[in-house]
């Protein structure tokens, strides 16, 4: 079993197609983080393979409505569209056999943005809220920088410092190096 985080469509989805073939998973649920086409352009394809539900903060609602406003800003097509069958919203939490997937709302880079955390694995999947000597631009709709410097420092430095941070894009990093060496916090 699998839970898949932001596909993206074309070249990024065919990847997790094959690694999801390659290992013999089924998918248990798609989440998103946040509705940027990047992050949620495959959704729609991978559930129609799959069956999986699509978990996204209803906050990112009115940004997947403009999904073709999206791929109009990065003159390419815009991809299929797909209902969002469960909000992601604070406090919950997705279970994949023993291990779970809390949510984190991380408002700021988009008004939806959330991040997954997962004590078993010391793991966050932060999208694009905290990068590795970076944090999420605030400048496009939605974006909001006093909001996501709070979700930051609220939210994912309170973590423990050996938490291993994936990034939405980029190196992965972790908490306690961001909260020393990152100039934007
Ligand atoms: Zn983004």
């Amino acid at each position: 079993m699998a839970i898949v985080v932001d596909p993206g469509d074309g070249t990024d989805l065919l990847k997790v197609q094959e690694i999801l073939r390659r290992h013999g998973l089924s998918v248990q649920a798609i989440v998103i983080t946040h509705a940027h086409i990047d992050h949620i352009g495959g959704a729609a394809k991978l559930k129609a393979a799959t069956g999986a539900p699509v978990y996204m903060n209803s906050n990112d609602m009115g940004l997947y409505d403009h999904l073709d406003m999206q791929a109009g800003w990065l003159g390419m097509p815009a991809p299929a569209k797909t209902e969002i069958d469960c909000a992601a919203r604070e406090g919950d939490t997705l279970r994949l056999g023993e291990t779970d997937f809390h949510v984190l709302d991380t408002p700021g880079h988009t008004q939806g943005s959330v991040c997954l955390y997962i004590p078993e694995l010391d793991t966050l999947v932060a999208g694009d809220t905290l990068f590795r000597d970076s944090i999420g631009r605030t400048d496009l709709p939605g974006g909001d920088s006093r909001k996501i410097l709070s979700s930051i420092h609220h939210k994912l430095l309170v973590l423990p410092e050996e938490t291993a941070v994936i990034c939405g894009h980029g190196s992965s990093t972790t908490i306690g190096r961001e909260k020393e060496l990152n100039p934007w916090l």
